[in-house]
């Protein structure tokens, strides 16, 4: 035999062609509007491709969808790449200028969008000549709309074309997603990833979410993401709960009420969103039982407060970690047996802390001169990876390989320690520890910290400028109740119980606290630090 005769490139049609034999009957299920079992899914991809072809789609084009999280973005994450085309997931929450501008540096071909966008994109035509059509996704089809030239409407679509389509074998490493980061530092960046990456990381994560130390998600449990489809590839839990098997739950755009009804109405399991949502969704929550609820936390740090909040209402939280340019899984947090045995108290460290690298992860501290750093719980240096699965440069930017990549690891921007368990703990971004008199304080550990002051909601501490110091801390504070906002003085002499009991130098205590309605967000949802820094400075806060 040739060598040809063994190839058996690693493409994403695998994993919907493993998961159709997996899922059966379990279904996919889009608000109160969409139900079906995972052999109509396969048969609706098919319909898609067919559509696409006859519209003139073929490799290597690049086709950006707008939606929020629906069952026709998922039949997206398959049928696009699965004919060869580049899946562009475009940020809808980014300014109008910035979607244009990822729209023109995809140089996307064919764009998708629900009926929420349209306004956005429609004074663009004029800016975007490489388009060769627009197709809606709507969830009223019966009301017509001319807002854009429309070559067709998805369903409309589906149904008018054939329920089967042979997809061909092609080059593993063909690119088969692009996004742009979200830009909480600078211009939006191209990140994309390639079938080979994308399989290997699904295969990765199956196992991570399967394991009895996580025991998030398998084929039996229902999912429902939470975190949206354009970034990350909803961490890429789409492919693998689809290669599992699972029902999946689509919530479309996130609203509270709705969010609550499916997870009671569907029993979901398993979810994973950043902090400031699943803060969100409790506030709105009363006393409800969530039932055992998996949520997996990443994006930002899970403050203890909240992990707490969460427990007394019977949700099962755990952290993960990992950035856009990694797929983005890097570590997560496992239980050994004995730590699950615990009481939630003793689990609550484990918890936590953002876990240890999954597997295929080589993950080290490195100085600024790119030594490695001693994983002995104390030495402090940069997180640095290697996997499968990682970025090689930003789209389109070659030359940014040369800063990512330096000594031959992604760098990740993040400062870290690696206890004796090898667990990583977060310490903070490089650009956003406060530096104040020659020493370093970490934005996260004081946020942890006024997270357990049980006035409080949400906090962000960010370092300003200071004449004396460099920079000191100042601290935002979203209470629970308005009318029971603590006092600066309260905040103060919660810190100060922590310096008693050694977790906090005296002369980390924010040296501003105010409390506020509302805390500056970034398009994901995390906060947004260099807003903030930016309405501290012209005094729009304080
Ligand atoms: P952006 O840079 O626009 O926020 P990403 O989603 O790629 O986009 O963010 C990745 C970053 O989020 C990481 O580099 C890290 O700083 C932060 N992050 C992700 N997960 C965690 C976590 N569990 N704990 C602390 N920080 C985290």
């Amino acid at each position: 035999a040739t060598d040809s005769a063994y190839a058996y490139p690693l493409l994403i049609k695998r994993i919907l062609q493993s998961g159709v034999q997996a899922g059966g009957p379990h279904r996919i299920i889009y608000r109160d509007q969409q139900s079906y079992d995972y052999p109509t899914l396969y048969q609706r991809v098919c319909r898609f491709a067919n559509a696409l072809t006859d519209l003139g789609v073929r490799a290597g084009d690049t086709v950006a969808v707008l939606d929020w999280d629906s069952h026709r973005y998922l039949e997206s994450f398959f049928a696009i790449p699965m004919l060869g085309a580049i899946l562009h997931t475009v940020n809808v929450r980014l300014a109008p200028e910035q979607i244009l501008y990822t729209l023109q540096h995809a140089q996307d071909t064919w764009i998708l969008t629900h009926d929420d966008f349209a306004p956005v994109l429609a004074p663009m035509q004029a800016e975007l000549p490489a388009i060769r059509g627009y197709l809606r996704l709507t969830d009223t089809p019966e009301i017509a709309t001319e807002i854009l030239p429309y070559v067709g409407e998805y369903e409309a679509l589906l149904a008018a074309s054939a329920a089967s389509y042979e997809f061909a074998d092609f080059d593993e490493n063909a690119i088969a997603t692009l996004f742009y980061t979200t830009g909480t530092t600078g211009d939006p960046k191209g990140v994309c990833f390639s079938h080979r990456q994308l399989v290997l990381h699904t295969l990765n994560e199956v196992n991570v979410l399967q394991a009895p130390s996580t025991d998030l998600l398998h084929g039996d449990r229902v999912y429902m993401p939470i975190t949206p489809m354009f970034h990350v590839h909803a961490w890429g839990v789409p492919y693998s709960a689809t290669l599992m098997g699972c029902e999946q739950v689509y919530p479309g755009r996130y609203e509270p009420q709705v969010l609550l009804e499916l997870i009671q109405k569907h029993k979901v399991d398993f979810s994973h969103c950043v902090p400031t949502i699943l803060s969100m969704i409790l506030s709105q929550a009363q006393e409800m039982d969530f039932n055992g609820w998996r949520v997996l936390i990443g994006g930002s740090a899970l403050p203890k407060g909240l992990a707490r909040k969460a427990k007394s209402m019977n949700i099962d939280v755990r952290a993960a970690y990992g950035m856009s340019e990694t797929c983005p899984l890097l570590t997560a947090a496992f239980l050994p047996a004995q730590v699950r045995a615990a009481d939630f108290e003793e689990q609550l460290e484990w918890r936590t802390k953002t876990g240890s690298p999954v597997p295929l992860v080589d993950l080290r501290l490195m100085d600024v001169d790119g030594h490695f750093v001693p994983h002995d719980g104390q030495s402090v240096g940069e997180i640095v990876v290697r996997a499968p699965w990682l970025t090689q440069a930003y789209f389109k930017d070659p030359q940014s390989s040369t800063h990512l990549w330096a000594h031959g690891w992604l760098h990740t921007g993040d400062v870290a320690s690696i206890d004796e368990y090898g667990r990583v703990q977060i310490h903070d971004r490089i650009k956003d520890v406060i530096k104040t008199g020659g020493e370093w304080i970490s934005s996260l550990a004081l946020e942890n910290l006024i997270s357990q002051h049980p006035q409080v909601l949400e906090v962000a501490v960010v370092g300003v400028p200071d004449p004396q110091w460099g920079e000191r801390p100042v601290a935002l504070i979203v209470p629970h109740q308005p009318d029971q906002a603590p006092s600066a003085a309260e905040i103060r002499q919660h810190l100060k119980q922590a310096v008693s009991e050694g977790h906090l130098p005296k002369w980390a205590i924010p040296s501003q606290i105010h409390c506020v309605e509302q805390i500056a967000k970034t398009s994901v949802g995390k906060l947004d630090k260099k807003r903030i820094r930016r309405q501290l400075d012209t005094q729009a806060i304080g």
